[in-house]
C-alpha cells in the first residue's frame, strides 16, 4: 500500500498546534486589573495585599529589572458558564522558552492563602471545577520583573545583573488577564495526540506499532470537526484509545520519575529572589499534588525549606502537610546543593549535619541519599563522607555534560580515596529538567548502560534552574506513559525505592574509582577570586572559632556560642552553593557574598579573640595561639605557648646569578628579572627548579571560551601566552631577621606586586601578591617548572589528597587540563619532592617536558585570576590579593603541614600558655574540636589520616572523660570506645576519617 508518514505527522502537528490547543479554552472575559509598582525591594505578602492599587490596562508595559509589582485581579463568572470548569489565564508577557529566567508571579487569595505561581508554562489559576453563575473571583498577584540574562544570543555582557546597574526601563508587556472556560476533553485530547506523536517519532520507521499509531492519529483527525473541536473531541479520543491502551513490552525500561525543580539558590538572580522562587514553585507543586493521586515531588536543600519557613510561612504550612503525606519529598540531606570540589572536609560534614538536622527537626525524617544533579564535578573524598554521614546512595547527572568522554555507567559503585564505595546513579535521560517528552523517554531507555541486568533509571521531571517545577501536562503525559507499547514505563517513585531495586538488581555493580571529574566548567576553580578567598578564610575561621570556644568551655567554663556558630556556618554553607563559590553568578550575588564573608570573618575573629583572651588570662608573656593541629615554632598543635625562635639566620646576598636568599635549609636564587632560577635543598643538595626554566613566572593567557564565560576555559587558551618578565622595580633585604624581595611589574592595563619572603628555619618561599587587575578575558597563572620527574600530582582534597597523572595518554587524562586542589599540590620523584601551597585558590595545571640532557621536568602552575564578562561583566576587576608558597624539599606530610599553617595563621597575644584540649599522636590530623551540635555538651573530635598510609596512635583529651563513642560524620552516637586517662586509641586506614563523641565528667 502507498504510505506517506510525513503527511500524517505534519497533519497531526499542525492541528494540535493551531486548532486543538487553542480550543482548550472556549470562552474568555477580561478580568479587572489594578496594580501597585513597588519602589524598591519586595515586601511581605500581607503588606502587598494592603497596598493602594491603581487601574491597569492590559496590553501596557510593566516592571523594571528586579522590580516587584502587585496586581489585584477581579471578575465575575457569567451566568452562561454555570457548571463549567473555569480558570483564570494571566500572561505577564511570557516567553515560552524562558521558564524561570524571566518575569513570574505568585497568586494569593484575599485571605492570604497562596494558590500557585504563574510562569511561561503555567499561566492558569484554578477558579472553579464547576462554576456558579455570578460567583466572584478575586486574587492578588505578586509579580517579579526579573530580567532575562541568558538570552537567545547567550553569554553577552550585560549590566542588568545587579539592581545597582540595571536600567529602569519596563521590560514586559502584560498581555491579558482573563476568566476562561477550560475544556477538559480538548485538553486531554491534546495530550493524547502529543504523546502518540512523540512516541511514533522514536520508533523504527517500519515498525508495526508506529504504523498503527499513525493510522490512529489519522482516524482521530478524520473524526475531529475543526470548527467544532469541543463537540467532537471525545469522538477523536475514542479513535486514539486503542493505541493508548496497548501495554508496554515485558522488558520495557522503567523510568522512575520524581517531580522536580532544580532551583539554583542564586545564579542569574540574587539570593532574595530565590526565596520567592522556592515559594512560587512549592505553591504550584502543592496545588498539583492536591489534584493528582500518584504524583511525587522532590525538593533538596534544607536552606530552601528554611527560607520559606521564615519568609512565606503560609507556603511552608502546605509544604509541611505534603511532606507528612509522603508526597513532597525532602531530598539530599544537605544545607544547599553545594560545590563538592572546593569546600573543606569540615564544610562538607556541616552541609550534611545542618541539612539532615533540619529535615529531622522539621519533618522527622532523614534523607537516605545525596542529591546533587548540577554541581560541577565531585571530589573523590565524597564517597567516604557520604557513607560516614549515613547516606546510602548518590545521584547526579552533571557528568553527562562531559565535552570529551562518555561515562561508561549509569548505575555503579563509586569508590573514593579511602576505598569507600557508594551506590551511584546518573539518569540515562541526561537531564535534571525532564519534560517527559517522547525523545527523552526513548533516550533514557536507549542510553542506559546497565540494561543487561537492571530495569531502569531516574528522571527528575519539571522546569528547573530558575524554578517552575512539574506541570499538569507532565503528569498527564506520565499517566499515558505508565504502560504504553513502544515506550519505557513511567511511574512516579521515591528515589529511595529506585535505589533499593537497583541494589538488588546489581549486587555487584561496576566500580568507578576516583573523582567524578567534569570535563567542562574548569574555570569555576578560579572565577570570582574574592568569593573563593572569602570561603577559604571563613571555613578555616569557623573551625578555629570552634576549637577555642570548646577549649574555653572545658578549661575555663566559657559559654559556648552555639546559636552564633550555627548561624555563621549556615552563611558559609549557603555561599558554597554551586553557582556562588564557583563564581558563576551575577554581580549582585558576588557583591553580597563578599560583603557577607567580611561580616562573618569579623564576627568569627571577635569570637576567637574573646575566647583566646579568656584562655590566656592575666599572664604577661607573648604567647602564640596555634590553631593548626600540627606544631609550629615550638608551639604544639591546638595550644598557646611562647614560640621557640628558629635556629640560624637568613641572608640575602647579591651575586652574579642574582639575589641569593639562604637559611639553614634552602638556598633560593632570584634573578634580576625577579624570577626564581634556583631553589636548592641544602641537606641533599637537590635543585628543585628546572634547568633554564625560571619559577615564579607569571603567565598571561588570552581566555575567551566558546561559551559559558565564567564557567569555561577551553584547551586552546594555552596556545597564546605572554610571560610577564618586565620589571618596574626590585627591592631586597633582610628586615627583622626575614629576607624579603619585593618585585613590581606592569603589564597591559594591570600592575602586580610580589613580596618573596624567606624566614629562618623554613623551607617555604612565601609569596604575597597583590594585583591591580584590569584585564578583559585573560587568565593569569604562576608557573613553577620543577626538576622533578613526577608520575603524578598529589592535590589536597577533603581529608586527604587525589593523585592525577602528569601525562595525557588517554582522552580522559587529556581532558583534565585544569584541575582542583585545596591547600597544596605536591609532586615528587623517589627521594625528593616539592609542593605549592595556597591560601585562596583552587585551580592548577601540570605539564611535563622531556629533554635528552636534563630528563623529565614537571611544571605546576597555580591559577590566579580570570576576567570573564558573563554573567558579571566586571568579574575580578580591581585589587586582588593572593598568598602562596613554594615548599622546597617536601613530602605530602610537609605539604599538609605547610598548607594548614598558611591557612590558619598563628595569633599572638599577651597572657599565659594554654594546653591543648585535644592532642593527637604523629600521623593523626585533627580536623575539628567542637561541642556537639545537639547542645548536649559532648565534645566532638574528628581525626583523619592525611598521607595515604595505614597508621595508629592515640587522641589525648586534657579533661576528665566519663565515656567516649565513635560517632557518625554528623555526630550520631556510635559504638563505645575505651578512654583510659582520656586516651583513645585510634587506628586509621589510608585517608580514613573518624569522629568521636566524648562525654566529659562534670
Ligand atoms: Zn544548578
Amino acid at each position: 500500500m502507498h504510505d506517506d508518514i510525513p503527511l500524517t505527522t505534519g497533519r497531526a502537528t499542525r492541528v494540535l498546534g493551531e486548532r486543538i490547543r487553542p480550543a482548550i479554552y472556549s470562552a474568555r472575559i477580561p478580568l479587572e486589573v489594578s496594580f501597585h509598582e513597588l519602589p524598591g525591594e519586595p515586601i511581605a505578602p500581607e503588606q502587598g495585599r494592603e497596598l493602594d492599587f491603581a487601574p491597569f490596562e492590559t496590553g501596557s508595559v510593566w516592571g523594571p529589572a528586579w522590580g516587584t509589582t502587585w496586581f489585584h485581579l477581579r471578575g465575575t463568572v457569567p451566568a452562561e458558564w454555570a457548571g463549567r470548569t473555569v480558570e483564570a489565564l494571566v500572561d505577564l508577557g511570557f516567553d515560552q522558552n524562558m521558564t524561570g529566567f524571566q518575569c513570574e508571579g505568585l497568586v494569593y487569595l484575599p485571605g492570604g492563602e497562596p494558590v500557585k505561581s504563574l510562569n511561561p508554562r503555567n499561566q492558569w489559576v484554578p477558579v472553579a471545577e464547576r462554576a456558579e453563575a455570578g460567583a466572584t473571583f478575586e486574587v492578588y498577584l505578586e509579580a517579579a520583573s526579573n530580567p532575562v540574562l541568558l538570552d537567545y544570543v547567550p553569554f553577552l555582557p550585560t549590566q542588568e545583573g545587579d539592581v545597582r546597574t540595571s536600567s529602569p526601563k519596563k521590560l514586559y508587556t502584560f498581555r491579558h488577564a482573563d476568566l476562561a472556560v477550560f475544556e477538559r476533553e480538548v485538553y486531554e485530547l491534546s495530550l493524547d495526540v502529543e504523546v502518540l506523536l512523540e512516541l511514533q517519532a522514536e520508533l523504527p520507521e517500519s515498525s508495526p506499532r508506529r504504523m498503527r499509531i499513525l493510522q490512529a492519529l489519522d482516524d482521530a483527525l478524520d473524526r475531529l470537526d475543526l470548527q467544532r473541536i469541543v463537540e467532537t473531541a471525545a469522538d477523536a479520543r475514542a479513535a486514539l484509545a486503542p493505541a493508548l491502551e496497548s501495554p508496554a513490552e515485558a522488558s520495557a525500561h522503567v523510568v522512575s520519575a520524581i517531580g522536580h525543580a532544580h532551583i539554583d539558590s542564586a545564579w542569574l538572580w540574587p539570593v532574595r529572589e530565590t526565596i520567592r522562587k522556592v515559594a512560587r514553585t512549592s505553591s504550584t507543586m502543592t496545588e498539583l499534588l492536591g489534584s493528582t493521586d500518584d504524583f511525587l515531588y522532590g525538593m533538596s536543600s534544607a536552606q530552601q525549606y528554611a527560607w520559606i519557613k521564615e519568609h512565606r510561612p503560609e507556603v511552608y504550612a502546605k509544604v509541611k502537610a505534603a511532606v507528612a503525606d509522603g508526597r513532597f519529598v525532602p531530598l539530599g540531606g544537605m544545607w544547599v546543593e553545594s560545590d563538592t570540589v572546593m569546600p573543606t572536609g569540615e564544610s562538607i560534614a556541616r552541609q550534611f549535619l545542618y541539612g539532615q538536622r533540619f529535615f529531622e527537626e522539621e519533618f522527622g525524617i532523614r534523607s537516605a541519599g545525596v542529591w546533587l544533579p548540577d554541581s560541577f564535578g565531585y571530589s573523590p573524598a565524597l564517597p567516604q563522607l557520604m557513607r560516614r554521614a549515613g547516606f546510602e546512595w548518590f545521584f547526579t547527572q552533571k557528568i553527562s555534560w562531559n565535552q570529551v568522554n562518555r561515562f561508561p555507567h549509569h548505575t555503579f559503585a563509586w569508590e573514593g580515596i579511602d576505598g569507600s564505595r557508594m551506590l551511584t546513579h546518573f539518569p540515562s535521560m541526561d537531564t535534571y529538567n525532564s519534560q517527559l517528552s517522547g525523545m527523552e523517554v526513548a533516550k533514557a531507555s536507549r542510553q542506559f548502560r546497565e540494561s543487561r541486568v537492571a530495569s531502569g533509571s531516574i528522571a527528575p521531571v519539571g522546569w528547573g534552574d530558575g524554578g517552575g517545577g512539574t506541570t499538569r501536562e507532565m503528569t498527564g503525559k506520565a499517566a499515558r506513559l505508565a504502560d504504553l507499547e513502544g515506550s519505557a514505563r513511567v511511574r512516579w517513585e521515591h528515589p529511595d525505592v529506585f535505589f533499593e531495586r537497583a541494589r538488588s538488581e546489581l549486587p555487584k555493580p561496576p566500580v568507578w574509582v576516583g573523582e567524578l571529574y567534569l570535563e567542562l566548567h574548569r574555570a569555576t576553580l578560579t572565577s570570582q577570586h574574592k568569593t573563593k578567598q572569602g570561603n577559604r578564610l571563613t571555613e578555616h575561621l569557623l573551625v578555629e572559632a570552634e576549637l577555642w570556644c570548646a577549649t574555653a568551655a572545658v578549661q575555663v567554663g566559657a559559654r559556648y556560642p552555639y546559636e552564633q556558630l550555627d548561624e555563621l556556618w549556615k552563611q558559609v554553607l549557603l555561599h558554597q552553593f554551586h553557582d556562588i563559590l564557583p563564581g558563576t553568578s551575577i554581580a549582585w550575588v558576588h557583591r553580597e557574598a563578599v560583603e557577607r564573608y567580611a561580616s562573618v570573618a569579623a564576627e568569627l575573629t571577635a569570637i576567637i579573640e574573646e575566647m583566646q583572651g579568656l584562655l590566656a588570662g592575666e599572664g604577661s608573656e607573648r604567647v602564640v595561639f596555634n590553631s593548626s593541629p600540627l606544631s609550629r615554632d615550638g608551639v604544639a598543635g591546638h595550644a598557646a605557648d611562647v614560640p621557640v625562635p628558629a635556629t640560624g639566620e637568613v641572608t640575602c646576598t647579591p651575586t652574579d646569578a642574582g639575589l641569593v636568599l639562604e637559611n639553614d635549609l634552602v638556598r633560593i636564587t632570584v634573578s634580576d628579572e625577579g624570577l626564581v632560577t634556583s631553589a636548592v635543598d641544602l641537606a641533599t643538595g637537590r635543585e628543585a627548579v628546572a634547568d633554564g626554566q625560571p619559577a615564579n613566572l607569571l603567565q598571561l593567557h588570552q581566555d575567551f571560551p566558546n561559551m559559558w564565560d565564567a564557567w569555561d576555559v577551553d584547551r586552546f587558551y594555552r596556545n597564546r601566552v605572554e610571560d610577564l618578565r618586565g620589571l618596574d622595580s626590585l627591592e631586597a633585604g633582610v628586615v627583622d631577621g626575614v629576607a624579603r624581595v619585593t618585585i613590581e611589574r606592569s603589564f597591559s592595563a594591570s600592575r602586580v606586586t610580589q613580596t618573596l619572603v624567606l624566614r629562618p628555619g623554613s623551607r617555604i618561599l612565601e609569596i604575597d601578591q597583590s594585583t591591580d587587575w584590569h584585564e578583559t578575558e585573560k587568565f593569569l597563572k604562576v608557573a613553577f617548572p620543577l626538576a622533578i620527574q613526577a608520575e603524578s600530582t598529589s592535590a589536597e582534597t577533603q581529608f586527604g589528597f587525589a593523585k592525577r597523572v602528569t601525562h595525557t595518554n588517554t582522552s580522559w587524562e587529556e581532558a583534565k587540563f585544569e584541575t582542583s586542589m585545596h591547600r597544596f599540590v605536591h609532586v615528587a620523584e623517589p627521594g625528593f619532592g616539592a609542593a605549592l601551597v595556597t591560601d585562596s585558590t583552587y585551580g592548577y595545571d601540570v605539564t611535563r617536558d622531556a629533554d635528552p640532557d636534563t630528563g623529565v621536568t614537571t611544571t605546576v602552575r597555580l591559577s590566579l585570576l580570570r576576567a570573564p564578562r558573563f554573567p558579571d561583566p566586571e568579574t575580578d576587576q580591581g585589587l586582588q590579593t593572593h598568598g602562596y608558597g613554594f615548599v622546597v624539599g617536601a613530602d605530602t606530610a610537609d605539604a599538609t603541614a605547610a598548607g594548614l599553617a598558611l591557612n590558619m595563621p598563628a595569633r599572638e597575644r599577651t597572657g599565659s600558655p594554654v594546653a591543648a584540649l585535644v592532642e593527637a599522636s604523629a600521623g593523626l590530623v585533627v580536623s575539628a574540636v567542637k561541642l556537639a551540635a545537639d547542645r548536649s555538651g559532648d565534645l566532638v573530635v574528628r581525626v583523619y589520616e592525611a598521607d595515604g598510609r595505614r597508621t595508629s596512635g592515640e587522641l589525648r583529651i586534657a579533661a576528665a572523660v566519663a565515656e567516649a563513642h565513635e560517632a557518625s560524620l554528623i555526630e550520631d552516637v556510635g559504638t563505645p570506645v575505651e578512654a583510659v586517662d582520656g586516651r583513645i586509641a585510634v587506628r586509621l586506614s589510608p585517608f580514613e576519617v573518624r569522629t568521636y563523641r566524648i562525654v566529659l565528667a562534670s
